[in-house]
């Protein structure tokens, strides 16, 4: 099954990603499921019914929460979580309630991950590939990897329809509910996976 575990909809201001438009095309990039991930925030639960749409899409929530340590794919048994925490206090609550957090584009110039947070392993999966990176902070994560031992996902980072399903996460396990997502997550299930559309990947910018 494959996902794109990191989009923005219009609810973060520099997204210009519609729901809607989210929904009518997922199917089509060769997506199953889609990871909503707005910046500091849970609000798309107030906008759409979570869970397998009557199109068969998987549709599920999370949040993309920023720290001084770098910005991280929150999922979890939670419904939003205080925005104003630091990085130690952020892992130690989504740990406290049983979730799953993913370092995003942990090479990217602008908002790096630090590397402590992986030595100390507090995030169990990295985003081993993310759309908005370029090329040469994608392949960066390789110093890492023969450090450190994570899962990896894939996701990308859309804040426009066209870049959405660029890079898909993939998963060895059916996940139809948030509860299979932070499973998967925290077991390692996943993997990520470059979209076989041939469009030009997108130069990197913020956030
Ligand atoms: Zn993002
Ligand atoms: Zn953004």
């Amino acid at each position: 099954m494959f996902f794109d575990l990191h989009v923005h909809t219009t609810i973060s201001s520099c997204s210009q990603l519609k729901i809607d438009d989210i929904l009518e095309h997922a199917k089509n990039r060769g997506l199953d499921g889609v990871c909503i991930t707005d910046h500091q925030t849970m609000e798309i639960r107030r906008h759409l019914k979570e869970g397998v749409q009557d199109s068969g899409l998987c549709v599920l929530f999370g949040m993309e929460y920023s720290t001084q340590d770098g910005d991280f794919l929150l999922f979890g048994p939670f419904e939003d979580i205080r925005s104003d925490l630091d990085s130690e206090q952020m892992f130690e609550a989504v740990a406290h309630l049983g979730g799953a957090s993913v370092a995003a584009h942990p090479f990217r110039n602008k908002r790096p991950v630090k590397e402590q947070v992986i030595r100390q392993g507090f995030c169990q999966v990295v985003e081993g590939f993310n759309g908005r990176n370029t090329d040469a902070e994608n392949l960066r994560v390789e110093s890492w990897r023969q450090k450190y031992v994570f899962a990896e996902s894939g996701g990308s980072d859309a804040h426009t329809l066209e870049e959405l399903g660029r890079v898909k996460t993939g998963f060895a396990m059916p996940v139809r509910s948030r509860a299979d997502l932070v499973f998967a997550l925290r077991n390692g299930l996943c993997y990520p996976s470059l979209s076989v559309v041939s469009c030009p990947l997108p130069i990197a910018t913020d956030n």
